[in-house]
């Protein structure tokens, strides 16, 4: 058989990093490295607000 070698997949450490918090304004939650998302799971389904410009709640953003 071809293509069946054994898995050589990098490892999980190296796909994202430690030490990332959540992109959400505000929003200090850590992010797991294994998280691909920049956001927590309470902001995954969140859009970017800079992306439409509006929908923004005012004073949330302060940290
Ligand atoms: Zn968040």
């Amino acid at each position: 058989m071809q293509g069946t070698r054994p898995g050589k997949l990098p490892p999980p450490s190296r796909s994202h990093g430690e030490g990332r918090v959540c992109a959400a304004e505000g929003c200090r939650t850590e992010l797991s490295r294994y998280n691909p998302s920049i956001h927590c799971w309470q902001h995954a389904d969140v859009i970017f607000p800079t992306y439409r410009g509006k929908r923004l709640s005012p004073g949330t953003g302060k940290a």
